[in-house]
Order: C-alpha cells, then structure tokens, then sequence
C-alpha cells in the first residue's frame, strides 16, 4: 500500500481533530457512528463536522460503512498512516519524506529525515497483507478479522519492533538506533549498507560467519532470539580498515533488523527458532559463498546455559509496556505466518497450496536501499489543534 501524502497539507486542524475522533472511536466501535466522531472531536466544531468527515473521506483516511445497525466510519490505513506522520511530525522525528526503499512481506519501508537533515526510516508495519493471501491456515484464521484487529496487530508489531530496540541498541547490539514510535510506525536510524543477500562474494566469509553465530549466541545468553535471522534481515556494511599489506581493505560489520518476530529463550518453541536462524545462516553461506564451517552448531542448549546469571532482555522488554497479552496476541498471527525465510528459498508450504499469488515484492525494492533522500517533500500542514494526548509514543 502507498504512503500517499498528496493531501496531508491540506487538512485543516479540525480535520485533523475529526481524525483522530474517529481513530478514538475506533478502539470501541468497528464502525464509528457519526454522533460519536462529534462527541469526540468536541463541541468546539459541531458545525464543521461533518464537512471534514466529508473532506476526510473524499481523500480516502475514513471509509464511511453502512452497518445493519446504523451508518457511520472506520479509519483506513491511509487515516493511520497519516495520524502517525503527524505525531512524527510535532514530536520533530521526521521532517521531510523522502523515497520508498522497500515493500517488505508486512510493511512498508521510507527514507525520511529530521529537521537536521539526519536520514532516517519510517516502517509501517501492515500486518495481514501478503500473508492473508497465501498462507491457507492464515485464510482460516483471519477470515474473521476486522479491520480494527488488522490495525491492532500492526501496532502491536511496531509497539514490539520499537521496544525491542531501544532494549537491545542500549545494549551496544549492532541495529540501527530507534529514534520513534507511533501507532503502527516506527523511525529508526538509515543504515547505509546492504542487505546481506545481495552480497556475491566477501573476502573472509569465515569472518562473517562467525560474527554473525555470535550475535545469534549473544542474544540467546541475554534470553532472546532474532527469529527472523536471515540474510534479508541483516544488512553488511563495509568499514574501511587498510592495513600495511592491504589499505584497501575493508571490514565487514553485520547490522541486524527487523524485530517483531523476537522470541524469549522461555518461548515453547525457542529451540526451533534458535536453530532455524542457525540453519538459515549456513545454508545462505553454503550457497552463496561456498563456505562451510567446520565448527557444529552453534546450539541452543550451549548458547543458553548460563544465562540465567546475565541480563535478561525479554524481561526488560516486557518491562517497557509490551505485555504477555500483547506478545501472545502477536505471536499467535507470527507463528502462523513464519518470517521472511519462508517466503525465500526455505519455504515449507506443501506444493500445490495456492501460492499463486504470493507477490514476489518481498524486499525487490531494496536494491535501493543506498539511495538519498532525493525527492524530499516537506510536510507543510497546516498547525493542528487536535488533542495532543495520544502522540508520538516514544520518542
Ligand atoms: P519486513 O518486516 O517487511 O521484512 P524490514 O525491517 O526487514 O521489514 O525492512 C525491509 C527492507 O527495508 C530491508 O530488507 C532493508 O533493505 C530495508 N531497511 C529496513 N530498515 C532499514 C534501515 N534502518 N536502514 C536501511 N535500510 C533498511
Ligand atoms: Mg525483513
């Protein structure tokens, strides 16, 4: 889905405040009766009401729905996405909006920039958009979902993502630094590099292999597992580090991302995501460099003993405000769709399953994950006088 953001000068304050009544109602209502918006948004505006329900609607951010019941609006992901621009927007987190670098499987990726010109990335998380598509089991299970559902998942998936990293950035991990989180978003540092996939060949592949079982080992004696540990969530950067002998050379340093499938080593399936990213590393290396290490394992057993005497990040995490319920919620929609991998070369569905249209969008755009902001569009709106209340909620 496209960030279209054509109309986002255009929107009054009252507009903005009518917004965010119906985002409010929302959290009750799958549908919101007009009589509620109003209620909301406040007496202030009785009279424009329903000119900027009608403005709103016309630029597509609210749907108006008939209900058996009554009429009235839902918000739509576009009404999302700009709610949450606009939080970026007043919190200073992001200033211009840049290019589209990638359609991952569940969200969409932006450069953006601050006021300072710092390029950073906006991820919408849009859960349920491929995998609702392809996987039959998900058909099943989200057959039934509404629309509000499909929001509270994508928040909760950058709620998670956000929480996560600001968890594992203060612990020296090697991820971009979390700058903002807002609804289903969330603004992160740009990391000028590659995605590991696209890499042909590296002078010291077993320098890479081992850096990269480290971190694996490393989150695990800190309680955690990536989950989604594979070589489209790891992007390589180079670093120049000339020798005598060499100074051309260049050192190649791993930064992970992409967090909302992060599991505890207490998970009931922790053993099989530890090894399933162990075994996702191996085989790209096998493939794509022909390198294999000597070494077995890493394993779960060896990674994990001890660990009780170290920090442990997924209490913190929890401590944060990402609950169990949040997580089982999140978990339950993760393990049913499975992580990037099994969209790539690993995919475990039985043939035949209709995978017709499994859109193979993931990640193809991130060839031009180098690129500057080159088009950047400021986001000249006018001032809000929407309640501030529910802002940017973390930054
Ligand atoms: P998804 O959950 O959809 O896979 P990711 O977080 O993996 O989303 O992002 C998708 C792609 O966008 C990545 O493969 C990478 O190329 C690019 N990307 C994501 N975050 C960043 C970042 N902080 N800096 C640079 N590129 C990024
Ligand atoms: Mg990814």
């Amino acid at each position: 889905m496209k960030l279209n953001t054509s109309a986002l000068r255009y929107l009054t304050g009252e507009d903005w405040r009518v917004l965010a009544a119906v985002e409010q109602g929302s959290k009750n209502h799958e549908v919101v009766p007009t009589p509620l918006i109003q209620q909301i948004a406040g007496s202030k505006i009785n009279t424009g009401v329903h000119r900027c329900i009608s403005n709103l609607a016309k630029v597509g951010l609210i749907a108006k729905v008939k209900n058996a019941r009554y009429d009235g609006y839902r918000l739509t992901y576009g009404g999302l996405d700009y709610l949450a621009l606009n939080s970026h927007r007043k919190g200073n987190t992001i200033y211009s909006l840049g290019n589209q670098i990638g359609v991952g499987k569940e969200s969409d990726i932006y450069v953006v920039a601050d006021a300072d010109g710092r390029q950073l990335v906006l991820k919408l998380h849009r859960l349920g958009r491929i995998s609702f598509r392809t996987v039959k089991s998900n058909r099943d299970y989200l057959r039934n979902r509404s629309t509000g559902s499909w929001m509270y998942l994508s928040r909760l998936a950058a709620q998670k993502e956000y929480a996560f990293m600001r968890v594992l950035h203060r612990e020296g991990y090697p991820i971009p630094e979390p700058v903002g989180w807002s609804r289903h978003t969330v603004v992160m540092d740009f990391i000028d590099a590659f995605p590991m996939r696209m890499i042909d060949n590296v002078p010291h592949p077993e320098k890479l292999y081992a850096d990269l079982m480290g971190l694996i080992v490393r989150l695990a004696r800190n309680s955690l597992i990536h989950g989604d540990f594979n070589e489209f969530n790891i992007l390589v950067k180079e670093i120049p580090a000339p020798t005598a002998k060499d100074p051309g050379a260049l050192r190649l340093d791993p930064i992970m991302i992409d967090f909302p499938q992060m599991v505890s080593i207490n998970h009931q399936n922790a053993e099989f995501y530890f090894d399933r990213d162990v075994a996702g590393i191996k085989r790209f290396f096998e493939r794509r460099f022909r390198y294999t290490s000597d070494e077995p394992g890493p394993f779960f057993k060896d990674a994990t003993k001890g660990s009780e005497k170290l920090r442990h990040l997924d209490i913190e995490v929890e401590a944060s405000g990402f609950s169990k319920k949040m997580a089982k919620d999140l978990d339950r929609y993760v393990e049913q769709i499975g992580g990037d991998a099994t969209e790539v070369e690993t995919s475990n569905d039985p043939p035949g399953d209709d995978n017709e249209d499994s859109e193979d969008e993931g990640n193809e755009e991130t060839e031009e994950a180098g690129a500057a902001v080159d088009k950047e569009e400021d986001f000249d709106l006018t001032e809000t006088t929407a309640n501030d209340a529910d802002d940017t909620e973390g930054a």
